[in-house]
């Protein structure tokens, strides 16, 4: 029995990965960066868990299979997948080429529905858990256009995937984060400043800090893993920033 997270290695897949590890195996996915898989595993080990790490990229479907056959070489039944892989790449609109687009796309939503889809019929078996890592940007936009049209897609996929799988009893979920304190939102903060942009200004007056840190995401995925009746929710979890 096993979690997979993707993007389990660093950030608040880490967090994820670390939090979910107290109680149930986890597969720790990653894209490169084996050296922090390998030390998200052993601090899962170190806590008396039981965790692997497993190179895959969550934009290429293969790999996605590949993810999913170990984890259950490893472990057997997935009682839940965490979509979290992300990447961002804040640019102006006009900047954004084709290939940037598609690969911010290929792996926050194609990537989320490729490990879906390959997890399908083991999660129906366990009637799991779905929960996808999208982002206020999905709901309020953002700075990368692409990164907020990939998140606003997983609120979509997360609705349509609640109804088809509802019936075996899987529940599918996003938490919605807004800014957390991980690499991915210093590249965001550098370009906020870079650009001089105004729209995320006063932020400091509704939130008890700009950014959060990821323990509170992970804090949210386990309330979802452990609640048997939310179904087909997308919780917001950004200290209010969403009534700005
Ligand atoms: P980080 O950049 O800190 O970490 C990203 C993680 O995703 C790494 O483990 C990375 O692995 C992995 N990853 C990236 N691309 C792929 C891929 N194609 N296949 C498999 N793994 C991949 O990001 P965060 O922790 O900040 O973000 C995690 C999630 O939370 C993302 O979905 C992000 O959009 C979302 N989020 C983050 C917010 C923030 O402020 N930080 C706010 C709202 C949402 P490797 O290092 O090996 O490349």
């Amino acid at each position: 029995m096993a979690v997979i997270v993707t993007g389990g290695s660093r950030g608040i897949g880490r967090a994820i990965s670390e939090e979910v590890g107290e109680t149930t195996p986890v597969v720790v996915n990653y894209r490169s960066d084996a050296s922090a898989a390998a030390e998200t595993v052993a601090a899962i080990e170190a806590d008396g868990g039981d965790a692997v790490s497993v190179q895959a990229d969550v934009s290429n479907p293969d790999d996605a299979t590949k993810l999913i056959s170990i984890a259950r070489e490893e472990y057997g039944e997935i009682t839940a997948v965490v979509n979290n892989a992300g990447i961002t790449r804040p640019a102006q609109v006009e900047e954004i080429e084709p290939a940037q687009w598609q690969s911010v796309i290929g792996t926050n939503l194609s990537g989320a529905f490729y490990v879906t889809q390959a997890a399908a019929s083991a999660l129906r078996e366990t009637s799991g858990d779905v929960v996808m890592i999208s982002s206020i940007g999905g709901t309020g936009g953002t700075v990368d256009a692409s990164y907020a049209a990939s998140k606003a897609g997983l609120h979509g996929l997360t609705r349509a995937l609640a109804r088809e799988f509802g019936d075996d009893g899987v529940q599918v979920n996003a938490i919605a984060p807004g800014p957390v304190e991980t690499d991915m939102n210093d590249v965001i903060v550098k370009y906020l400043e870079s650009v001089n942009f105004k729209g995320h200004e006063g932020i400091g007056t509704h939130l008890p800090e700009y950014a959060c840190n990821p323990d509170a995401i992970a804090h949210s995925v386990r309330y979802l893993l452990e609640n048997p009746y939310v179904q087909g929710e997308i919780l917001c979890v950004n200290g209010g920033m969403q009534f700005r």
